[in-house]
């Protein structure tokens, strides 16, 4: 039955592979006593009062459709947000758009500005959604390799390089999932450059920004002349701990707002109310409770760096997110390997560096997204696993 269905099936579709991160969290799922260095949201529940504002609006009756763009008291806060953290200024009536997570907000920029056959760049190791978005809308993926001795920066030389008559589109996420690695202010100036040169238009995912433990963050989008290139991607999921919630923003020109409007309007309609409200008290009041995680994601940062550059894996220190990308080299083996072996003889979950493109050879990914005592004992168990004195390895 199986095979016969599988004729209806889009060939494009067909053609996507399955994210390698959902394959590995298969095995990791049938051991829930392992300790998982693996997921890529916050440990903590989302703070109280955010919750209650949930639930108040429950409360209140609060359960309709929202205006397509959403709530009009919401695309207020996100433009003095944006105004007062990013320096962007935004039209709530026209400039914002607020989304189910940045996944969908990603989605349909994608989908308003691409005709099959452009071509997009990116930068990778990255987000594992970035290059089959790109397919769905019949659009071509070029990857721009980032290095672990540019601190995972992305180079504007090698974007130079890559570039290709047709190309249409840079998306930009700094700091980066899954390298923690961020672009200085000089860099950003030259790619801004050359998307000037080569009419580009840039997507910005900036969703680990209030993440940046080192250095101011600069979006793109706040460079001279590049808020009417850019469309600047936001969301709730990471900062606010909020990514149940599904929320997430676009903020940029009118007309490419308005393009993105009409994808949203026929697929989505709005996001769901009550996690409107709940951004707005976040957006109000969350601050303090950010910059609480922020200083727990730090020490854990500090500390899980640590030891593994201690133990031998060369590990940067990652300026932003809560990701450490750990080279595995020095283990000779590849890094699918390394994660399963890892789980079996030491029952600890990192991803494999591929899961995030093939630029991701050679590396892990850890994330710090849990509490200080389990990234101790993860610590003691991956040193033992690299020096070869696993028990279960003996046996
Ligand atoms: N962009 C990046 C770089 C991410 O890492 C993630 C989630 O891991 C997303 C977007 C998706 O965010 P959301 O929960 O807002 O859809």
């Amino acid at each position: 039955m199986e095979s016969s269905s599988q004729r209806f099936v889009a060939d494009h579709v067909s053609g996507l592979p399955r994210s390698g991160i959902r394959d590995f969290f298969a095995i990791v799922a049938a051991m829930p006593q392992a300790i998982s260095l693996g997921i890529g949201e916050p440990d903590f529940v989302t703070p109280w009062h955010i919750r209650e504002a949930a639930i108040f609006a429950l409360e209140k009756g609060h359960t309709s459709y929202t205006d397509n763009l959403g709530l009009l008291r919401l695309r207020r806060e996100i433009s003095r947000y944006v105004e007062q953290n990013f320096e962007l200024s935004y039209h709530p009536e026209k400039e914002v758009l607020v989304a189910v997570g940045v996944s969908e907000a990603l989605d349909i920029a994608l989908r308003a500005v691409l005709n099959p056959g452009d071509k997009v760049l990116y930068h990778e190791p990255c987000y594992v959604s970035y290059s089959p978005s790109i397919q769905l809308t019949h659009a071509q993926p070029i990857r721009v390799a980032t290095a672990a001795e540019d601190q995972f920066a992305i180079d504007p030389e090698r974007v130079a390089a890559a570039w290709e008559p047709g190309c249409k589109v840079l998306i930009l996420n700094f700091p980066t999932n899954p390298t923690g690695g961020v672009t200085d202010k000089a860099k950003l100036e030259k790619l801004a450059k050359f998307a000037v040169e080569k009419d580009l238009l840039i997507i910005s995912d900036e969703i680990y920004s209030e993440l940046t433990f080192e250095g101011e963050h600069t979006s793109i989008a706040s460079l001279p002349g590049m808020q009417e290139r850019t469309i600047f991607l936001h969301g709730f999921s990471k900062a606010f701990a909020m990514t149940g919630f599904r929320i997430g923003y676009a903020c940029g020109p009118q007309p490419l707002i308005e393009a993105m409007m009409k994808i949203h309007q026929y697929s989505m309609l709005c996001a769901p109310i009550l996690s409107q409200e709940a951004a707005v008290e976040a957006l109000k009041n969350g601050a303090p409770a950010v910059a609480k995680m922020k200083e727990a994601y730090h020490r854990r940062r500090d500390l899980i760096v640590g030891r593994f550059n201690a133990m031998g894996l060369d590990c940067h220190s990652p300026r932003g997110s809560f990701y450490a990308f750990p080279s595995i080299q020095v283990s000779g083996k590849p890094s699918i390997d390394f994660c399963k072996e890892l789980l079996a003889q030491e029952e600890v979950a990192v991803v494999p560096g591929t899961a995030f493109g093939e630029s991701g050879a050679g590396f892990v990914r850890a994330s710090f997204s849990t509490s200080y005592e389990r990234i101790l004992e993860a610590c003691d168990r991956i040193e033992r696993f690299v020096a070869g004195d696993s028990v279960r390895s003996k046996a």
